[in-house]
């Protein structure tokens, strides 16, 4: 499960070597408790080859599998051997279950330059960290833009809200310059998708708009000063890179230049009509603030350092059996990275070991897969297996996937994404995030009553959960996606929050949870079972809700 911000992500990636070095660990012998747990002769058989999965992948000898690192790779020759065992059929690159990924890291090489000029005024040189932090662009080493800003709100445009930031003006050939976030009015996954600076530089791009600059908003500046922001300007970010060895952005030839603190803002706008009247509305939290052509033009000249370290994602399908239908392929996804070596606990451990994120995820999709085989009845559509890299990074190996898949896309009909089950409780409903908005609900409702139990509420939306793991990248490309939890009826809120704030992305992650109930762990993975089945032997293919938000965003079937 990926961090609400990439910020984040970045940082706890990002200390000194001397940090990353201590990991004594390694070495020592394994204490008494683990060996019991390694002879543990109580579990069923079931149980026990789920738990064998972690006990490999969790171990601290992948060092965290972090996503580009050798202890990556060998977890991946792992799954794909388990995917041979249990009879997938390789479905990679070059008769492999492996797809090499070319995973892009990139950031500002150097401070860079900001002018704005103004006719009738000399010229003003912004100042880094001050007024702005650069931005990196994995598109090109070299940045040079001099074009005129317009002013365009929150960068939001929403049909169905019967909202339009860009009203009135016209950016193209222009620089956008838009707050950060969402204002007030959109809920839960909604907020994330409109309150994303990707998605909004996607926006701008679609305008004819050559660069893009976020501005701290009124809102954003009291959470986090710019400050913060400064410390963390050139940090490595993620992207996988395009046949030519360019990062891929969503928004092609629209970079986002740079940040701008409010102070940076005012340098820029001050003598714009509209600028007084756009911070009065948006520290009032005004849901719509006014666009505006600046009389100024930025001059932005940026370098960018990248560099490509390859990791793959592992794919293995099960043909379908219907002559009909075979070519339609379901997908199940999990993410196989975790976050590596980090921060040490108060215990000294730096190994972040990542067994319910998502070694439990990982472990699920392969007893899966055996389920599939010891029905000795093969699915009517083929069904896909698929560990993904790099998702803690920012979802990248799903997106490579999603655009570069190694099936026909127009095949891809559906993807059911594992992510971090926390499996410390009998749970007594499931989550199903993105349910409600195809066909897939239905069939997700029948699946879990297969284990006893209903589908309860996203009970955290404003977390956004459904666009934090690699589903939402299947979405992107128009396939209904569906993304299920253990519920949080009776004590599963409890056991789930407290998952969170005491091992969620911190070495504690380890299989030496007492908690963890390798029981539900099952019950978990025949609730997916039982889902798949249905959606690759239904009559139907899966289909969008008529009108639904996202579904008709990204074009998906059945949605318009
Ligand atoms: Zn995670």
């Amino acid at each position: 499960m990926l961090r609400p911000t990439l910020t984040l992500a970045v940082l706890s990636l990002s200390l000194p070597l001397a940090a990353q070095e201590a990991a004594p660990e390694a070495a020592k012998a394994p204490t008494a408790a683990e060996t019991n747990a390694f002879v543990n002769a109580t579990l069923r058989a079931d149980q026990a080859a789920m738990k064998a999965h972690v006990m490999f992948l969790a171990s601290d000898a992948m060092k965290g599998r972090d996503a580009g690192s050798n202890e990556y790779e060998i977890a991946a020759q792992y799954v794909a051997a388990q995917f041979y065992a249990a009879g997938l059929k390789p479905a990679g690159v070059d008769g492999s279950y492996l797809q090499p990924v070319p995973l892009l890291s990139f950031r500002p090489a150097d401070k860079g330059t900001l002018t704005v000029t103004r006719s009738g005024a000399s010229p003003v040189t912004l100042i880094f960290g001050e007024d702005y932090i650069p931005g990196g662009n994995p598109e090109k080493l070299s940045t040079v833009i001099d074009a005129g800003v317009v002013f365009a709100g929150y960068g939001i445009v929403a049909p169905q809200y019967k909202r339009d930031d860009y009203q009135g003006v016209d950016v193209r050939g222009k620089i956008v310059a838009i707050f950060s976030g969402a204002p007030g009015g959109f809920d839960g996954e909604e907020r994330a998708h409109f309150g994303s600076n990707a998605n909004k530089a996607v926006i701008a791009a679609s305008k004819g708009a050559v660069g893009v600059i976020v501005l701290e908003s009124p809102s954003s500046a009291k959470v986090r000063p710019f400050s913060r922001m400064t410390e963390i300007w050139d940090e490595w970010r993620m992207t996988w890179a395009d046949a030519q060895g360019n990062g891929h952005i969503p928004a092609k030839g629209t970079p986002a230049i740079a940040s701008l603190s409010v102070k940076g803002a005012d340098k820029l706008f001050g003598a714009d009509k509209g600028w007084a009247a756009a911070k009065k509305a948006a520290e009032a939290g005004k849901p719509i603030v006014a666009p505006f052509a600046s009389s100024a033009t930025l001059a932005a000249a940026l370098k960018t350092e990248r560099k490509i370290v390859t990791s793959s994602n592992v794919a293995g399908i099960i043909p379908g059996s219907d002559p009909k239908l075979k070519d339609e392929v379901v997908v199940l996804s999990a993410h196989l990275d975790h976050v590596g070596v980090g921060k040490a606990d108060a215990k000294g451990d730096t190994l972040h070991n990542g067994a319910m994120d998502n070694a439990m995820g990982i472990a699920s999709l392969i007893e899966e897969a055996k389920r599939f085989q010891a029905s000795g009845k093969p699915p009517r559509r083929s069904i896909m297996f698929l560990a993904v890299t790099a998702e803690e990074k920012g979802l990248i190996g799903a997106d490579y996937f999603a655009h570069n898949p190694t099936v026909p896309k127009a095949n891809l009909v559906a993807n059911v994404n594992l992510d971090m089950p926390v499996i410390t409780y009998k749970f007594e409903d499931m989550i199903a995030f993105g349910a409600a908005r195809s066909t897939l609900g239905p069939i997700v409702a029948r699946a879990t009553a297969a284990v006893g139990v209903g589908v309860g509420k996203d009970p955290m939306p404003e977390q956004g959960f459904f666009v934090r793991s690699d589903h939402y990248r299947f979405v992107q490309q128009g396939i209904p996606s569906v993304f299920l939890w253990p519920g949080m009826a009776g004590v599963g809120g409890e056991a789930f929050n407290r998952f969170l704030a005491t091992r969620y992305h911190r070495p504690s992650d380890e299989i030496s949870n007492p908690e963890i109930k390798w029981d539900q762990g099952v019950r978990f993975i025949e609730a997916n079972y039982a889902i798949a089945r249905e959606i690759a032997d239904a009559d139907a293919r899966p289909a969008w809700n008529k009108g639904d938000f996202f579904g008709v965003l990204y074009n998906g079937y059945g949605a318009k």
